[in-house]
């Protein structure tokens, strides 16, 4: 099939998986944990990545395979590997290219956990980070990188400042100094930006969220686009020959994806968390309406931040997509398609008005999620992003009255009706 001319929709259909004839029309859900095989070598030349197959399920099973093959074809990338969840796709990015020593530049508008990831867990692997400013200048991203750097880190639409990331600068900067620029793009998704193409090397995802769609299935994915040059002198794991796999030399061995197999013969195989393949199955289903789903997302934020704008107890509201937003340059050359579904604002009287209308909703549930087909809505500050100082909250673009709103797909009439009968009460 001509998989390079498709179209994203069809992509998001068609893609992953094609069944042989006479095969099931849906991927099958592979809940085994192994695989027979008829005579040893075929174990033994599995075993030294001489040929792709399956062994065992720590490493690689036919259903993930399959949800990572989707992935990668959405993204644009070469490779894909899932993961348990999104921190884990966040924090084996990083680890599969930076060790004990090593510095990572980050923007500091990250979602909380990728923050206390950073700063408390990966610090104790002996990493080192310095954040900087979504908006921070070519000069300031110049300054913070240093000779251990070995990537930077963004994401694409921060969550939940909002903030769209100019990726064209980010990656100037990072290719400048021989690095990768890993972008977590959970909340955009492939349908409404491709940070590929505007020159990221590493995709993270949340698959938890918009690409699972439907709450159901806790995952994450990390995707290669193939063509970076790993053998510039700053990642020596890369292109030296690998004891753990009787002198496998990534670079040379696995041109086109030589991230991707690192990741996978040694993190996931040593750690044991990757994606599991019930998850696998549901997030494939999921991803194959994400086109439809993030129109309609995108639309009915866009609707809901116009109405909330318009409130006379609402004091601010934060969405991209909004006309007079300052982030409109960024959202006509990255979002094109939409700003996706998830808008903050804040009540006038502050933090206790705020909750009166959180516990006014009837449509809209309080729920610590984002990015699923219903609407729900979450308080950072005390919940998300409970465990970050007051610095850290106000870096993170979060305000103690923000309330965060991750609008679903359903009649945009009824939602706004909701948060009319609930703003009432504020
Ligand atoms: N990245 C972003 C942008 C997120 O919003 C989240 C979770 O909300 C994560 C990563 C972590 O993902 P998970 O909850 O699947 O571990």
């Amino acid at each position: 099939m001509e998989q390079n001319h498709w179209k994203l929709e069809t992509i998001a259909v068609q893609s992953g998986y094609t069944p042989e004839n006479g095969g099931p029309r849906v991927q099958p859900l592979v809940q085994s944990t192994t695989y027979k095989y008829n005579d040893a070598q075929s174990v033994a030349d599995l075993f030294d990545l001489k040929r792709e197959g399956f062994f065992y399920t720590r490493l690689a099973n036919p259903t993930v395979d399959c949800f990572e093959k989707k992935v990668a074809a959405l993204e644009g990338g070469v490779a894909a590997v899932g993961t348990s969840s999104g921190q884990n796709a966040n924090a084996l990015a990083l680890l599969n290219i930076a060790r004990c020593g090593d510095h990572v530049v980050a923007v500091s508008s990250l979602y909380g956990g990728t923050v206390s990831l950073f700063t408390n867990t990966l610090k104790k692997t002996g990493l080192s980070f310095t954040f900087v400013s979504p908006d921070a200048s070519e000069e300031e991203l110049e300054a913070a990188i240093r000779p251990e750097t070995k990537a930077v880190f963004a994401e694409m639409l921060a969550n939940p400042a909002l903030v769209v990331l100019d990726v064209e600068k980010f990656a100037r900067v990072a290719h400048r100094h021989g690095l990768p620029l890993v972008v977590d793009n959970t909340f955009p998704t492939p349908f409404l930006c491709r940070p590929f193409e505007f020159g990221a090397d590493i995709i993270t995802h949340s698959t938890t969220k918009y690409l699972d769609g439907h709450a159901t299935s806790v995952g994450g994915m990390i995707v290669e686009k193939g063509g970076f040059d790993w053998n510039n002198g700053k990642f020596p794991e890369l292109v030296e020959p690998d004891q753990s796999y009787h002198g496998l030399i990534y670079v040379r061995d696995f041109p086109a994806a030589p991230y991707s197999v690192k990741l996978r013969a040694q993190w996931i195989r040593d750690l044991g968390s990757g994606m599991a393949p019930f998850n696998a199955f549901l997030s494939m289903m999921g991803a194959e309406t994400l086109h439809l789903r993030m129109e309609r997302h995108s639309s009915n934020a866009l609707a809901l931040a116009e109405f909330l704008e318009k409130h006379p107890k609402v004091g601010w509201v934060n969405y991209p997509g909004l006309k007079n937003s300052p982030q409109q340059p960024l959202v006509r050359k990255y979002l094109k398609r939409g700003c996706s579904g998830v808008l903050s604002f804040g009540v006038k009287g502050g933090v206790k008005a705020g909750e009166r209308v959180m516990d006014s909703l009837k449509l809209a549930a309080i729920a610590v999620h984002v990015a699923d087909i219903r609407t729900c809505v979450l308080h950072p500050a005390s919940m998300t992003h409970r465990q970050l100082s007051e610095a850290e909250l106000i870096a993170a673009g979060v305000s103690p009255d923000l309330i965060r709103v991750s609008v679903g797909i359903e009649h945009i009439e009824d939602l706004i009706a909701d948060f009319d009968q609930a703003l009432a009460k504020a």
